[in-house]
């Protein structure tokens, strides 16, 4: 197996490859094309299955088929593993630009996590030294920890006071129909028929932004229940669980590489996927260099929103046509900050239509100053580039705030994800299964098709066991015909 122990904390070996393979769609073998201990059943020498990103639900569906004995190439655009998981540093830190919260009570991830060795690496959360709301126009308001506490948990649970009747078994979640009847409503909706007060509204609307990745009357109210019903219907062990514990020695990217190792398909970076015909009994894939790789099947984990960058010959279904041009929307983003003074461990929640959604404390010492988190629901709202403009915002909520240095990832306008998390628009939570959904040698995963934790990399985790065991069946079908 894969040795872990010497795994420095960012992964050098994930950086190296990085670098070499800049030099345009270099093939890059994780290991070896051959897995000698393995009954490799291939008839002519040729891939299997050809799997389209790397990110987690293509890693993972990678080490699926491969420990089948299925020949496995990954194609990823990027020039790194990983997709919208990107564990970087900032002033010597491992820090995430992507995807970054785990926890235990999301199954696929923590079952990753044990059989890699890694561990959790906590992030303050309680004991806050002081907590804010800012309202809607820009207003802060300085609430005792205890109080702020108080009011969101009551909050949250009037909001999901619904989600065990709605979702008895969260990971069927279509399970009672009923649920059907809800799908038009939004969570704006259903926040403002709820009896809250202002602080409250404001800081649960901040919540509900970042899951929506847009303004909440488009976001759909019962998507995100579904979320709080696999933290065991239960405030806490939700929060707790998007806000406490991220991957320790060197996190998501690490994760991601160690299934890719375990895998030993080939994996090449820079293959930018252009263009897809299935043949009926093989699928060949144009990469942008004109290149063609050939397959018996094929594994598709795109973000959804580049879909329409890729060029599906016999067309896609109009399901999932239609999934693709309407159903998400997450325009989010992180952005790390550093002061040099010690602002203590404080949380904010602001409210839309600030660009900040949440300011999480993740380190603060004399020595250090105040390392902070800003996640944002809608980051078209401030240019991240701007220094003065994140400093601007940044002083909102801690007017003394001496920044230095920012680290911001913008997931929009990067050509190969196009969004941040998946969210679904109000009306297109159940059609997640069309997207799911099979068509002729093509398959399709993605954490946006999961039906658990789908915002999350526990989603894309499942989504890629899943299409693996779904083209596993397939491939054992036609092999034994
Ligand atoms: C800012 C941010 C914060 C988040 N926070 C959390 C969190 O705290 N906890 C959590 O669990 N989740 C979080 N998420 C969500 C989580 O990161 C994603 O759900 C998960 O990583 C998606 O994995 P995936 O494999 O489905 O897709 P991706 O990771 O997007 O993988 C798809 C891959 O396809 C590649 N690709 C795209 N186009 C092409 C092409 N034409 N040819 C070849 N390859 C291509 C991409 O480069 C990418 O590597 C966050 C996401 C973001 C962006």
């Amino acid at each position: 197996m894969h040795k872990l122990s010497n795994r420095d904390p960012l992964d050098r070996r994930l950086f190296l490859k990085t670098g070499a393979a800049t030099a345009a769609g270099l093939a890059l073998t994780s290991c070896a094309d051959e897995n000698p201990d393995r009954n490799v059943r291939d008839k002519d020498n040729g891939y299997h299955v050809v799997i389209v990103g790397a990110g987690f639900a293509g890693a993972t569906a990678a080490r699926e088929l491969a420990a089948k004995g299925w020949r496995v190439i990954v194609l990823e655009a990027r020039p790194r593993v990983g997709g919208r998981v990107f564990t970087s540093q900032f002033l010597g830190r491992q820090i995430e630009l992507g995807g970054s919260s785990v926890h235990w009570v999301q199954p696929h991830v923590f079952a990753e996590m044990q059989r890699y060795g890694f561990g959790f690496a906590e992030v303050p959360l309680y004991d806050l030294d002081a907590s804010y709301i800012m309202l809607g126009d820009g207003t802060v308001k300085n609430i005792a920890p205890s109080t702020f506490d108080e009011k969101y948990t009551s909050a949250f649970n009037k909001f999901c006071a619904d989600s065990r009747s709605l979702f008895p078994k969260p990971y069927d979640p279509f399970f009672n129909e009923t649920l059907h009847k809800l799908e038009s409503i939004s969570a704006e909706e259903h926040l403002l028929s709820l009896d809250l007060d202002e602080l409250q509204i404001a800081s649960l609307r901040a919540e509900l932004t970042l899951y929506a990745g847009a303004p909440i009357s488009e976001f759909s109210y019962t998507s995100f229940v579904k979320l709080f019903a696999l933290a065991s219907w239960d405030t806490f062990t939700f929060t707790d669980s998007e806000k406490h514990w991220h991957i320790d020695s060197g996190g998501t990217s690490a994760l991601v590489q160690a299934i890719l190792d375990d895998s030993r398909a080939t994996v090449r970076l820079g293959a930018v996927v252009q263009e897809v015909t299935d043949h009926g009994d093989s699928v060949s894939i144009k990469l942008s260099d004109g290149e063609l790789v050939t397959a018996s099947t094929a594994i598709f984990t795109l973000p959804t929103k580049v879909y329409p960058d890729i060029n599906f010959k016999s067309g896609l279904s109009k399901e999932k046509q239609a999934f693709i041009d309407n159903a998400e929307m997450s325009d989010g983003a992180n952005i790390y900050m550093r002061t040099t003074n010690n602002l203590g461990n404080t949380f904010c929640f602001c409210d839309d239509p600030n660009p900040f959604n949440a300011v999480q404390t993740e380190e603060f010492s004399d020595e250090t100053g105040t390392i902070l988190k800003a996640t944002l629901g809608r980051q078209s709202l401030i240019d991240l580039n701007s220094f003065d403009a994140v400093a601007a915002e940044l002083r909102k909520i801690h007017p003394n705030a001496e920044l230095t240095d920012v680290a911001p990832y913008n997931w929009v306008t990067d050509p190969y994800s196009k969004q941040a998390w998946p969210s679904y628009r109000v009306g297109w939570f159940s059609k997640y299964k069309d997207m799911a959904k099979p068509e002729g040698q093509l398959f399709f995963a993605g954490a946006a098709t999961a039906d658990g934790w789908h915002e999350y990399i526990d989603g894309a985790v499942e989504s890629g066991i899943r299409a693996a065991r779904e083209a596993h069946l397939r491939m054992e079908k036609s092999y034994a015909g």
